[in-house]
């Protein structure tokens, strides 16, 4: 028997799917490269397969969000730039170097470390100068951000491939502080030395041209989540599909409970399908109750507490739902957006939960 026959769930993701994504953002983005944000494992998709598809459709620069993620994407890119989001740990140094990676550089301190290295070794040394405009979690608060528009010489052992910010509510499109961050990065890079800049996120592709700018960093868009939620439609294609597999069918009489603490009793005659996947497959618990799967395009209704490995469903109206079938849990029918709405998440982290015990298959490019 075949691993995909006796798996309890199939991850399946089409690598082709996410190539055509990054390819319609680059048909949209025509003043700049369009990078692949590789962080969190590939949104969970894998960062491996993801990057060596990008890489290999044309894809020439990657963000991580960690000094290791970089390190081990570095064989799926062997030209290009792989940069770290997460900033430049003290006594890291010398790992960036060692494989050639390049630091998103969030305050003075970064900025003095990294030049300390590039004198040690007498080379200029390429860096991404990330200025915070109103995330307040990484990049050079305003303090620092005059000290360095007055003190140009302090940036003198460098190469500044990028000057970055980041987007705090793009997918919300007619925020008022979209506009505000794009003033306070225009007027942060009118003092700095002149260098390409970045801006966009996913969401911030859909802002219009006045955002553009040079190098774009998508990531949630490439894997399929809808990167224009007040729109309606999702230009992006989805490339994962989920299906979990039925381990039991059972009929229960009106007024039996099902699942941990009898949150969920029976108003009826009810055959109940248990499903080889639970929150330790990123299943959030909070779909206790609230979430579905689908089976032949029909929703059938998560009823009890998902457990750990288990879930169950209502398939009385499915009767084509027998042990050995296979419930769609994310697809067409239900996107990683969908599914986040019931378990009062964002796609994201629907995505970067996805299980490590999934039997997946790889569609390539
Ligand atoms: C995660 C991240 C991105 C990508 O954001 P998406 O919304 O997934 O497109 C871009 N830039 C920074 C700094 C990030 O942390």
């Amino acid at each position: 028997m075949s691993k995909a026959e006796r798996a309890g769930a199939i991850l399946e993701i089409d690598l082709a799917a996410v190539v055509a994504n990054w390819r319609l953002l680059c048909a949209m983005h025509p003043s700049g490269p369009v990078a692949g944000v590789v962080k969190a494992d590939g949104y969970g998709l894998g960062a491996m397969p993801v990057a060596q598809a990008l890489y290999a459709a044309g894809c020439r620069h990657f963000f991580v969000a960690l000094l290791d993620e970089a390190i081990a994407i570095r064989a799926a890119v062997p030209e290009g730039m792989i940069a770290v989001l997460g900033g430049l740990l003290p006594g890291t140094e010398r790992d960036y170097l060692g494989c050639d990676v390049v630091p998103v550089l969030g305050s003075l301190a970064e900025i003095e470390a990294w030049s300390a290295t590039a004198r040690a070794v007498d080379c200029r040394l390429p860096a991404i100068l990330h200025v915070d405009t109103g995330m307040s979690r990484l990049g050079l608060d305003r303090r620092e951000l005059e000290v360095l528009q007055q003190e140009h010489a302090r940036l003198k052992d460098l190469e500044l491939s990028y000057i970055m910010t980041h987007l705090i509510s793009s997918e919300v499109s007619d925020d008022p502080l979209n506009e505000r961050q794009l003033q306070r990065f225009n007027s942060a890079c009118a003092g700095l030395p002149p260098a390409p800049r970045s801006i966009l996120n996913s969401s911030g592709m859909f802002l219009g041209p006045r955002f553009a700018f040079d190098l774009a960093r998508p990531g949630a868009a490439l894997y399929g989540i809808n990167p224009t939620p007040h729109a309606e439609t999702n230009p992006m294609t989805l490339p994962v599909r989920l299906t979990a597999r039925v381990v039991a069918v059972r009929e229960i009489g009106e007024c039996q409970t099902v699942g941990y603490n009898a949150t969920w009793r029976a108003p009826g005659r009810r055959r109940i399908a248990t499903a080889a996947i639970g929150y330790a497959d990123g299943l959030h618990r909070s779909l206790s109750n609230r979430g579905h799967a689908f089976f032949d395009g029909k929703a059938v209704p998560l009823v009890g507490r998902v457990s750990m490995d288990l879930t169950t469903f209502d398939v009385t109206n499915a009767p084509g739902v027998v042990p050995g079938a296979w419930l769609e849990i994310i697809g067409p029918a239900q996107t990683p957006d969908d599914l986040a709405v019931a378990a009062g998440t964002n796609g994201y982290e629907i995505l970067t939960s996805l299980g490590r015990r999934f039997h997946r298959i790889y569609k390539p490019a």
